[in-house]
């Protein structure tokens, strides 16, 4: 059951001429199938980003095709939803609030959008802390909050672009389980960008490595590793 089928996928910045322009991504081939949690692992600036980004539909592609449930993504979608690093939480909403903002864009009646952020900030671990702001919460807090806001949606897929790579070693090590956990409860399809291996290999069902300039995917690895 492919739910995403990238083929030939290439991106191209910058201008007209061979000086100016970048190739970020040069032929990736990939196919993820409902429910699979996959790790994009490469060195920063292999092109994990852009083809998140692409996968998103927050940029387009150069060149190739790329399908969900065999329609081509061509703009951002509520059945994808992002978390990124920065958190990105709205400065001026309190946690509850963000978590509700999909679902007020959706027209949500207000008590049913309660009833579902009150579930998903307790799947996150934030119960008590509703009313707070995002400048009140610890880093790992405002990405427990980013991820509730962005599972608000009930999104098909879940698209995460180094989530934890700003939060200090041992909140991060929490977050990686909390996130296993709440992607296997949730039963969503992740597309999980790492520059680490660890990480990578913790979460992920299938480990596709990128290799830089140009960057394509060079190796898939499954996970756990077949036993010798
Ligand atoms: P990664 O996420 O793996 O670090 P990126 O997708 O951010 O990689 O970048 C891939 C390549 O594309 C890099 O060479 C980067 O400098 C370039 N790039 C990314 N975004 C832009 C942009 N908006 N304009 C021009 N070049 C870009
Ligand atoms: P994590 O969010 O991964 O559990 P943190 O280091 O972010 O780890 O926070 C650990 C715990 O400390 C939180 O669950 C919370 O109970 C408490 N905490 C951290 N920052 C604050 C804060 N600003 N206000 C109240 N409690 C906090």
């Amino acid at each position: 059951d492919i739910q995403i089928d990238i083929r030939n996928l290439g991106k191209v910045y910058g201008g007209t001429s061979s000086d100016n322009m970048v190739v970020a991504l040069d032929g990736v081939d990939l196919r993820i199938r409902r429910g699979e949690f996959i790790s994009l692992l490469g060195p920063s600036g292999c092109g994990k980003s852009t083809l998140l980004g692409i996968v998103a539909g927050f940029q387009s592609a150069s060149s190739g095709t790329l399908l969900q449930n065999g329609r081509p993504i061509v703009k951002p979608d509520p059945s994808r939803t992002v978390v990124f690093q920065d958190y990105a939480l709205f400065g001026w909403m309190t946690v509850q609030q963000n978590v509700e903002f999909g679902l007020k864009a959706k027209g949500m009646a207000k008590k049913q959008r309660a009833e579902i952020a009150r579930s998903l900030i307790d799947m996150v671990r934030l119960t008590g802390f509703e009313e707070k702001y995002p400048h009140q919460i610890s880093g790992g807090m405002k990405q427990r909050a980013a991820i509730a806001r962005a599972l608000a949606p009930d999104p098909d897929i879940l698209l995460m672009d180094e989530p934890f790579g700003a939060l200090d070693a041992q909140t991060r090590v929490l977050l990686q389980e909390e996130i296993a956990r709440i992607s296997s409860e949730a039963g969503k399809t992740v597309i999980f960008v790492t520059h680490g291996i660890d990480e990578a290999v913790f979460l992920a069902d299938r480990v596709v490595v990128m290799s830089p300039r140009p960057g394509r995917v060079r190796e898939e690895v499954t996970v756990p590793l077949p036993r010798p």
